[in-house]
């Protein structure tokens, strides 16, 4: 730290993204992208705005916001492009939360909630997920403060009904809750349908996982205008321009063929039944999963251990160290011979350690 730095940022612990390597081409299975390419229509559209770099981005994503918006059954007011889904979280976090508000999520959930609540000094409270791993509904209805689910939850990978999270929005009439859907296209149900019936919802998407668009930095929030028109003041007052033309373009051309994308999810499922089966015969507990990844543990071998292994073996998972889930890993799915590669080598170091 330099002695410059802001003390209200002197105690901050920052997200730990998961690794990105570049010095060797490893078997990607720790980030929860997707192994297959954006759709053709991506790169052409791509080239063509090169030209273009030289102006600034479009402030409201215009052409994005009314095919999306069709897309989705809404209307264009009622979403707000952001760059990536981090960025409309943590302009939830901004415009939803306080001193007298906390955000409110479960104790396993995604790493980066209270690191928004921290950066944006927002108290924050953690409620238990179940023995078996579930968002304990009760304990939410109501929570007091602004929610934050992430439905299915990551890294457990599973999904709450729609009408069980209706359950919640409907507890807490006075706070918003906020749905995090990075992953509800690998068959999980969407809330968005409920943004007309409820003023305080706001859902959270991602072009990152189910339209492999990760690095673009693409993510959107859906909610009634009112919610979208708070989240704009925030946006306009840190960064107008947050979704760069490149991405605009391409977020374009990957809704054009967006059947593309869902066939790719259809087969990130085939493949998710495949691997949770292989992986089960080799005695791994796998709970279901409802996203593009498992969380797998084995009586035989620490998460860690396994995570070095296959790492020294060229495949890469996510290990996580907070105590409740330091047994277990979270696994991508991803093409089906790099599941079989991860089988084999599983197979292996489990052999080994025998
Ligand atoms: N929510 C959850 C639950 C996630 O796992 C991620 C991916 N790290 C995100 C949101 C953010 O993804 P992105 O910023 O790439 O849209």
């Amino acid at each position: 730290m330099s002695r410059f730095f802001s003390s209200r940022y002197a105690e901050l612990t920052p997200y730990v993204p998961g690794e990105q390597p570049i010095d060797q081409p490893y078997i990607k299975l720790n980030t929860n992208e997707s192994p297959f390419p954006p759709p053709p229509g991506v790169a052409e559209a791509l080239a063509a705005e090169a030209d273009r770099l030289r102006l600034y981005s479009d402030t409201e994503c215009t052409q994005l916001r009314s095919i999306l918006s069709e897309r989705l059954g809404v209307s264009p007011n009622e979403l707000l492009m952001t760059n990536g889904s981090d960025e409309i979280l943590n302009f939830a976090f901004m415009a939803f939360c306080d001193e007298q508000t906390p955000a409110i999520f479960p104790d396993i959930t995604y790493g980066f909630y209270p690191v928004f609540a921290a950066i944006n000094r927002i108290p924050f409270r953690e409620i238990p997920l179940t023995a078996d791993w579930r968002i304990d509904l009760e304990a939410f209805c109501p929570a007091e403060g602004t929610v934050f689910l992430a439905n299915p939850n990551a890294p457990t990978g599973i999904a709450l009904g729609r009408d069980e999270i209706e359950r919640v929005i409907r507890a807490n009439p006075d706070h918003v809750v906020v749905v995090d859907e990075a992953y509800v296209d690998f068959g999980a149900e969407s809330c968005v349908p409920l943004i007309h019936q409820y003023d305080n919802l706001l859902v959270t998407q991602t072009f990152s996982k189910s339209r492999s668009m990760a690095g673009a930095r693409l993510g959107f929030g859906v909610g009634c205008e009112s919610l979208i028109r708070d989240l704009n003041t925030v946006k306009f007052s840190t960064n107008p321009y947050n979704v760069n033309r490149a991405t605009q373009a391409a977020g374009i051309a990957c809704l054009r063929e967006d059947d593309y994308n869902m066939e790719n999810c259809r087969r990130i499922q085939e493949t998710r039944s495949w691997t949770a089966e292989e992986l089960r015969k080799l005695g791994f507990r796998i709970l279901d999963s409802w996203t593009n990844f498992l969380f797998a543990e084995h009586a035989a071998i620490d998460g860690e251990t396994l995570y070095r292994k296959l790492k020294e073996r060229g495949i890469l998972i996510r290990h996580f160290s907070l105590p409740r889930i330091r047994n277990y890993n979270r696994i991508t799915i991803g093409t089906r011979e790099q599941m079989e590669a991860l089988i084999r080598a599983t197979g292996d170091i489990l052999e080994e350690t025998r």
